[in-house]
Parts: structure tokens; C-alpha cells; sequence
């Protein structure tokens, strides 16, 4: 042990806080000196994926270095969700969540992260809407139909999701729940599989986003009971709202975000964000996002602040619609 006099150890001490100081700067400065993951919580393939696919290249090119897309799926999404919240501080983790980020809160008994504490807040992204959809095997054609046959075979309709905490799982709980006709819920790990056992026939219904399921619409390969917003689409104004359609207040839209974990710093979330901004002003993400029907976040919305403050008020409206549905898992 070596004895400083205290004045020493003081000029010690503020040399040291000094050169953190200048070492955060200069490392904040050179941000990013590698390629960035962004962590989708879904498999490939399905439209969390395709929006992360899409942001990735942009976004790398703002930031001079490659973002590159992981999928890291299981348990609805709360498996990435707590790989990010538990990763490296420093910029290069980053989490794309829809909607399910504030719903899993209430769906699950206990989560190994904390949703309001454990993240930074990149900003907004978009906002998604959804469709329920069936296997061509299934007889209904359209929603009148599709309801009487629900009365008559709910033992033998299977509905599809992307696991307890997916957005899939959410319309699927609503819409059971909202017609009180239970039904067998097949969990798979993201929209890509449900969609291919979907379109096998394997199983009959799925609610997802248009991001995935536009295509197969326009190719008539699944029936299309109605979209879940609550106005009609543009990419398909003669498809009523599930709402029009009986089931009145019916309104889910996949909302989407991007985070780092907490603590990232300042300087590095502002780079990643002002990537984000650029990459949404793409002109091609813009026309292609355009075609799928998924709204673009508004500028105010691709904020830090906005992203937070919509995390907040959606992890308190779903709560208690969630264990009213019947939702909770132990
Ligand atoms: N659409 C899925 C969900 O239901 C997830 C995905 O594969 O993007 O949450």
C-alpha cells in the first residue's frame, strides 16, 4: 500500500475522472468502430423481420458500419427482449419490438427484465396494421360465415400465433374472447412458421400483420376475414374492419420500436437514432412500407421521449384488458 498525502490523492482522483471524461468523448466520437446487431424477436421471416430486413441496410449505410439482423425467438418475444436488456452498454445491441413489448408484462407472471427500466429509447418506427386470415381449406369465405362456423366446430378450429406474448396471441385472445368461443391456440415462434403451417393447412386461423400477410392475400392463398384497425385499408377498402363486423371496439395495430440497453450512451443513441430517421426517409423503405399498408412513425414520434412515453400508457392500457381476456400466464 503506498501512502499519498490527501491533496495528492485528490489531483489523483480528478486527473482519472478527466480521462474518462475524454475517453467517453472520444469514444462516442469514433461510434460505431464495428458492425451493429439488431435483434429481432421473431423468426425469419415474418414481419418483425421484414421491417428490421428493411431498416438494416439504410440504417448501416448512415452509420457507416453494417447493421446486422438476429433473430433470437421464443416465449413471444420476451427471450430478446431480455438478451438486450443484459447486453453491453455500448450501442451495439439493439432491440426491435412491436406492440408485444407492453403487452408481456401482463401475459406473463414474471419477466426477467423490467420493461420501463431496463431500456433506452430509440424511438418509434411503425405502425402495423393486422388481418385474420384462414387456411383455404377452411369453409368459411367471409366473416358472417366464418362466425357461425366458429358456433358449430370451435373443438376442431385451431388459430395460430407466434407464442404467448406475440401480437398474434393478443388479437387472438381478444377476438376469442371478445365472441366467447375458446379455441386451440397453436404457439409457433414467429409468423414465418405459422404462416407456412397455415398455408399446408396444419392449421386454420391466424391474426398477424399485413407486413407478412398482404402477400398471400393478393396471391388468394389464404381467406381474409377482416383487418384489425379501425377504419378500412387502403390496400384493401372492400375488406370490412373486424369491428364493422360485429365484434364493436375491436382495434389492434402492431406498433413497432427500437431500443439499446440502459446506460448505452448518450452519444452513441443519438447516432443510432438519427440513422433510424434517415432510414425511414428512404425512399425506397417508404415505397415499400407503403405497399404493405404500414404507416410510417410521424417524425414527433421517432423520439426517445415518445417511444417511452408510448411504452407507458400502452403497458397500462393492456394490463387490464389482458386479465379480463383471460391472458395471464403462470
Ligand atoms: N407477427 C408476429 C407476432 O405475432 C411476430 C413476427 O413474426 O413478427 O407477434
Amino acid at each position: 500500500m503506498i501512502f499519498l498525502p490527501s491533496y495528492v490523492k485528490n489531483y489523483l482522483k480528478l486527473a482519472c475522472t478527466l480521462i474518462l471524461v475524454v475517453s467517453n468523448v472520444c469514444l462516442a466520437d469514433e461510434f460505431p468502430t464495428k458492425s451493429l446487431s439488431l435483434i429481432v424477436p421473431f423468426s425469419a421471416g415474418g414481419p418483425t423481420d421484414a421491417v428490421a430486413r428493411l431498416l438494416a441496410v439504410p440504417m448501416g449505410k448512415s452509420l457507416g458500419q453494417a447493421v446486422i439482423v438476429e433473430n433470437t425467438v421464443g416465449a413471444g418475444g420476451t427471450l430478446a427482449a431480455n438478451k438486450v436488456a443484459k447486453a453491453p452498454k455500448d450501442g451495439y445491441t439493439l432491440l426491435i419490438h412491436h406492440i408485444g413489448i407492453s403487452t408481456a408484462p401482463a401475459l406473463y407472471a414474471k419477466l426477467n427484465y423490467d420493461t420501463l427500466n431496463d431500456f433506452e429509447y430509440i424511438g418509434e418506427v411503425v405502425n402495423v396494421p393486422m388481418t385474420l386470415i384462414g387456411s383455404k381449406n377452411l369453409p368459411p369465405n367471409n366473416m358472417p360465415e366464418l362466425l357461425a362456423y366458429l358456433q358449430k366446430n370451435k373443438d376442431k378450429v385451431t388459430l395460430a400465433n407466434a407464442g404467448p406474448g406475440a401480437v398474434s396471441q393478443l388479437c387472438g385472445l381478444l377476438f376469442t374472447s371478445q365472441l366467447g368461443i375458446p379455441l386451440t391456440q397453436v404457439p409457433y415462434k414467429g409468423t414465418g412458421p405459422a404462416i407456412t403451417d397455415l398455408l399446408g393447412g396444419q392449421v386454420d386461423l391466424l391474426c398477424d400483420q399485413t407486413t407478412n400477410t398482404l402477400t398471400y392475400i393478393r396471391a388468394d392463398k389464404v381467406k381474409l376475414y377482416g383487418v384489425t384497425t379501425s377504419k378500412r385499408l387502403t390496400s384493401l377498402p372492400n375488406v370490412p374492419t373486424i369491428g364493422e363486423q360485429g365484434l364493436k371496439g375491436f382495434e389492434i395495430v402492431a406498433w413497432h420500436g427500437m431500443y439499446a440497453p440502459k446506460g448505452t450512451p448518450p452519444a452513441a443513441l443519438e447516432k443510432i437514432n438519427k440513422a433510424l430517421r434517415a432510414a425511414l426517409m428512404d425512399p425506397d423503405v417508404k415505397a415499400r412500407l407503403a405497399d404493405l399498408n404500414v404507416e410510417i412513425a410521424k417524425p414527433e414520434e421517432q423520439t426517445p421521449a415518445a417511444l417511452k412515453a408510448k411504452v407507458e400508457a400502452e403497458v397500462k392500457k393492456w394490463s387490464p384488458i389482458i386479465k379480463a381476456a383471460g391472458g395471464y400466464i403462470e
